[in-house]
């Protein structure tokens, strides 16, 4: 008999959890049961239920609380080289579990293995760089007026709350955990409830690697529910949103209940700019990874693709032949590039995007028309070209395989028109003419920008955006100063201090 997928997932999970009999949140070292209504996990791969579990609740979000909240103590009193050796030791970990991680993935979010592989490694380097960060943050001497020695210390916020969307989970999880653990923080995690499972994989690795029990903790369940219940833990200091602008705007509000401070890493449309100068045949490739990877569930997806209109036809006429060569298919086929949607949402989502497109004028270069198909949630790369930037598939976030292209005839208007978006998340230019390169990347409004590359993103460089992708940075050394905070200290050295009613006379007087 052959295996099915859910027998298929329920092997792969038993390793991480020689203990659990069914899917829960990772509280304290040990996988607890929810304690709200069941949740579903679809394989995006056939439409058919892959395994359930109940949501977390917020009984289930007290207890990480609380266990976050001692955990963190011992953690933070640890030296910076102590936390850096053991982050070391879950970047190996992980390396060892890279194979098992990856099907994970794959089999959870639909992504192609070859992309889960990468991604899960990656993982493993971000842990790796922010290990070498821990024994680095330190505060600075500040030579003020007064006879006083004045220094300030980095300190970590405490318990934070990090909650993350579908499409780049353990990816996502890496890039969160890492710098908050660095910083010496405990973590509250609360994934998509849609792909919880390398989530709950990676904290018990970095146990297993000797992280403290209480250190992270992974709450499975939906955010109305849980995510907001850990919200309001009076333990949580800070919260980290990675999700889309709808999401972010209802944590913002919470956060601003609860007067936490919150970071969100929201959505883009992010416009990928071609001259007729550029090398289109790189500029074509380019442009292919930063729309159809991942199934262009990806927040920097290159999903306005701005053509000089003198190359537009050629252009477009090249990028439709690509899309056509592109496998989609299983995401467990080694072969495959682009798996399908994550969910039924969104699959549904992606074909009425297309729809309305076509309905206001745009023209079917390559792809779907927006029929859906049987079985899985598959959508073929798509091209919708000679279209209007005030079209809603030029406005709106598809998040998947659907590019709009939009001719422009100035550099003047190819800036407009990127910047005549709500979103300012990222943008990629392609000229070989190295001074429009750099006007164009100064004056287009976003966090990370591209010229002659697309999608290159690293551990060690700040990544956010503006408007409606968001504040706050992610990774880099940024991350590192939004997961501290900074304390002034003040030190008396005057022999007789000069200090009257609380102040030292002729200062802030
Ligand atoms: P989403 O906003 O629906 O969900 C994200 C997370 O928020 C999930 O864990 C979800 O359970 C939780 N959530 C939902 N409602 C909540 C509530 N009321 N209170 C608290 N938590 C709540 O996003 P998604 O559909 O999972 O992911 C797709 C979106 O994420 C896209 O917009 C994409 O661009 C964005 N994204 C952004 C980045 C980035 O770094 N800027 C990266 C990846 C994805």
């Amino acid at each position: 008999m052959t295996e099915t997928r859910s027998q298929a997932l329920a092997a792969l999970l038993r390793p991480f959890f020689p203990d659990a009999t069914a899917i829960g949140s990772w509280v304290n070292g040990r996988l607890v049961p929810g304690t709200g209504e069941t949740i579903r996990l679809v394989d995006p791969a056939t439409g058919l239920m892959l395994a359930e579990y109940p949501d977390a609740g917020a009984p289930v979000a007290a207890e990480a609380a609380r266990a976050a909240l001692a955990a963190q103590a011992r953690w933070a009193a640890l030296t910076g080289a102590a936390r850096g050796r053991v982050m070391q030791e879950i970047a190996r970990t992980i390396r060892a579990e890279i194979e098992p991680l990856a099907r994970l993935e794959a089999l959870n979010a639909g992504k192609p293995i070859r992309d889960c592989r990468v991604e899960a490694t990656k993982v493993a380097e971000m842990f790796e760089y922010y290990a070498g960060w821990a024994d680095k943050l330190h505060g600075e001497v500040i030579p003020v007026p007064t006879g006083h020695l004045n220094y300030t210390r980095r300190e970590p916020l405490g318990v934070v709350l990090q909650v993350t969307p579908w499409n780049a989970p353990a990816f996502t999880c890496g890039w969160q955990l890492a710098p908050a653990l660095a910083a010496g923080n405990a973590v509250l995690l609360k994934p998509s409830e849609l792909t919880p499972l390398t989530s709950l994989a990676v904290a018990a690795l970095a146990e297993r690697a000797g992280l403290p029990a209480g250190t992270v903790n992974v709450l499975s369940g939906y955010g109305h529910t849980t995510g907001q219940a850990a919200l309001a833990e009076r333990a949580v200091a800070k919260v980290v949103f990675v999700g889309s602008p709808a999401t972010g705007a209802k944590i913002a509000e919470a956060a601003a209940r609860h007067l936490k401070p919150c970071v969100l890493e929201l959505g883009g449309k992010s416009a990928n700019i071609v001259f007729a100068d550029a090398d289109l045949e790189r500029a074509c490739l380019g442009a292919q990874a930063a729309i159809f990877a991942g199934a262009g569930q990806s927040c920097v997806a290159g999903s306005r693709l701005l053509v000089e209109r003198s190359v537009h036809d050629r252009f477009v006429a090249m990028l439709a032949a690509g899309a056509a060569r592109i496998r989609v298919g299983d995401p467990l086929d080694p072969e495959t590039e682009v798996g399908p949607i994550n969910n039924a949402t969104q699959y549904r989502h992606v074909l009425a995007m297309i729809r309305g497109g076509l309905d206001q004028g745009a023209q079917l270069a390559a792809g779907s028309d927006g029929t859906p198909a049987d079985g899985g949630y598959y959508v073929r790369p798509t091209i919708l070209a000679q279209a209007d930037n005030a079209m809603d598939c030029a406005r709106t976030e598809i998040f998947g395989p659907v590019v709009t292209v939009i001719p422009f005839d100035t550099e003047a208007e190819a800036v407009a028109i990127a910047n005549d978006s709500d979103f300012g998340l990222a943008g990629a230019v392609w000229t070989r003419d190295v001074g429009r390169a750099h006007r164009v990347a100064a004056a287009v409004r976003a966090g990370t920008f591209w010229i002659n590359a697309y999608k290159t993103i690293h551990v060690s460089s700040p990544f956010g955006g503006s408007g409606k992708s968001g504040y706050g940075r992610s990774s880099g050394l940024e991350a590192l100063h939004e997961y501290t905070q900074v304390k002034s200290v003040w030190v008396e050295t005057a022999a007789a201090p000069a200090v009257a009613f609380g102040y030292a006379p002729g200062i802030g007087a």
